[in-house]
């Protein structure tokens, strides 16, 4: 064989080579852009968003634990979001947002934000306290009739621990049982307080955790237009907002928050239509 064609079918056999190379890589890092996608959707339902803090100033210590917590998973969420935020995106689809409301219900600020919801036709998801909802039983009546999801947040706002798991199952059942009473319907969602939860609650209790994409740090400033800046900088289609509808200040960032993002084209609803529909 001459040596020209010696060459050539080496220089062929290197070019085969080298397109097999790389039609497996372009295959690999599609599944993994597949993965990282679903991954993204996952972690809105469970384990990536940082978790509330001091709240209402329950436990402080359990607070501080809490905060290792929140800043290194909030790390985590902060960066994925910064990919996301082209999701403000185009066309006439609707976008859907969810924002609930945590520790309430509280006996003034809850009807405020109550009244600001339903001047802008807005459905919110409120995990409320089973302590909280036997003082203001009417509160949650009136949630339920004006069509917000309502779902269990614990009955004093405990956080689980390795110690206290009977402890806190009895606070969800116990908390479960009082919004029965008061709505008549089983309750199915649970947020946990501080993002402590045992997966074998939810098969046993037949309830589903719920945590948030995007953290409104209310409870930690009573600065209404840097809570608003944040939320509407964070969020886009899809997203579930944390906020606390126990601050006065809570409420007015809330329906500014609402204003602002209705003018932007997002639709709210509750975090079922977010989670399942
Ligand atoms: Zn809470």
């Amino acid at each position: 064989m001459p040596r020209w064609l010696g060459k050539a079918v080496l220089l062929c056999m290197a070019l085969g080579i080298a397109g097999g190379m790389i039609r497996e890589a372009t295959a690999w890092i599609r599944q993994n852009a597949e993965a990282a996608e679903a991954w993204k959707h996952i972690a809105v339902l469970w384990g990536q968003a940082p978790e509330e803090d001091t709240e209402t100033g329950k436990g402080p210590e359990a607070a501080g634990k809490a905060e290792d917590r929140v800043q290194e998973e909030g790390e985590e969420a902060t960066a994925d979001k910064k990919g996301d935020k082209g999701k403000e995106s185009t066309g006439a689809e609707i976008r859907r947002i969810a924002l609930t409301f945590d520790d309430g219900p509280h006996p003034s600020y809850t009807e405020e934000l109550l009244d600001g919801l339903k001047e802008r036709g807005v459905h919110a998801s409120f995990f409320v306290l089973g302590e909280h909802a036997q003082l203001h039983p009417e509160i949650i009546r009136r949630m339920q009739e004006e069509g917000h999801l309502i779902g269990n947040h614990t009955y004093s706002h405990m956080q689980l621990k390795d110690c206290n798991w009977a402890e806190y199952r009895e606070e969800l059942i116990k908390t479960n049982q009082v919004l029965r009473e008061l709505t008549g319907e089983e309750i199915a969602y649970i947020r946990p307080p501080y993002g402590c939860w045992d997966k074998s609650f939810e098969e046993e209790l037949n309830m589903f955790p719920v945590l948030w994409s995007v953290d409104s740090r209310d409870w930690c400033t009573a600065n209404v237009d840097e809570v608003v800046q944040r939320v509407v900088r964070d969020t886009g289609e899809g997203d579930i907002i944390l906020m606390h509808d126990y601050y006065d200040t809570s409420v007015t960032a809330a329906l500014e928050v609402v204003d602002e993002l209705q003018a932007k084209g997002f639709t709210f609803v509750t975090v079922e239509e977010i989670l399942f529909d």
